[in-house]
């Protein structure tokens, strides 16, 4: 992956990585002038109940649709750590490893970003990387037209950092609030998921490697 410009961490469950994930991490590299994009699978995610597959599978599963995209690597970090995975946590990692000024861009959806003050720790994230948030089908909060949506305490939070200027991202290590469009796509695991438990076809959906590794492990079933 290149060195120059922000790094972005695109975080999840990936329970399976899918086309929306790959399309959030590539729109938002070229977008918003990003380095490379460092894809961080969840080993436990204290938001949500137990993932349908374990985080070596879904770790696997990501391994698998980063391969060949010089633009992508994966930090299997959160999947090796018995404990809970907070992003404060791996911020702080994050930070320890690559230093204080390289500018980090966490980059989320906009489901994930109105949940925001709900997670560990949640007002330091500001002091530790940038915030880009990408539109997403089913998901009415977009930062541009947040009001009235969002909670109070994000919305007083967020609303000072918020930033159109991309630049923004490469002037200073963290701090600002980015909305970005990408092509819009509604694709959610849960319904892949569903799909495959159905014994449906889920192909274009996800890359054909992940949904062979599924087939050959037989997740989802
Ligand atoms: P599930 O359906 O199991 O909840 P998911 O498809 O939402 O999964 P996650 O791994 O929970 O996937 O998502 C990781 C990140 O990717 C979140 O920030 C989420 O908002 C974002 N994301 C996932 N799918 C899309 C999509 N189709 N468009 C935009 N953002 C997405």
């Amino acid at each position: 992956m290149a060195d120059g410009g922000p790094l972005g961490l695109l975080g999840g469950t990936f329970d399976p990585i899918h086309h929306g994930h790959l399309r959030l991490a590539e729109e938002a590299a070229e977008g918003l002038g990003l380095g490379g994009v460092r894809l961080i699978p969840s080993g436990r995610p204290p938001h949500r109940g137990e993932p349908a597959s374990s985080p070596g599978h879904r770790l696997a599963m990501v391994e698998l649709a980063a391969a060949g995209n010089p633009l992508l690597e994966v930090d299997a970090a959160e999947v090796a750590d018995p404990r809970a995975s907070y992003t404060v946590d791996t911020l702080e990692r994050l930070r320890g490893e690559l230093g204080a000024a390289r500018p980090l861009v966490l980059i989320l959806g906009a489901d994930a970003f109105a949940g925001l003050a709900t997670w560990h720790r949640w007002r330091e994230l500001f002091a530790l990387a940038h915030v880009a948030v990408a539109n997403r089908p089913g998901h009415a909060p977009h930062a541009r037209r947040w009001p009235a949506l969002l909670d109070a305490a994000l919305d007083d939070a967020c609303s000072p950092r918020l930033t159109t200027d991309e630049q923004a991202l490469a002037r200073a290590p963290a701090g600002s609030v980015v909305p970005f469009e990408m092509t819009p796509l509604a694709i959610s695991a849960t319904r892949i998921r569903e799909l495959l438990a159905g014994g449906h076809s889920a192909r274009y959906l996800l890359p054909d490697d992940v949904l062979d590794y599924i087939w050959k492990h037989s997740l989802y079933r």
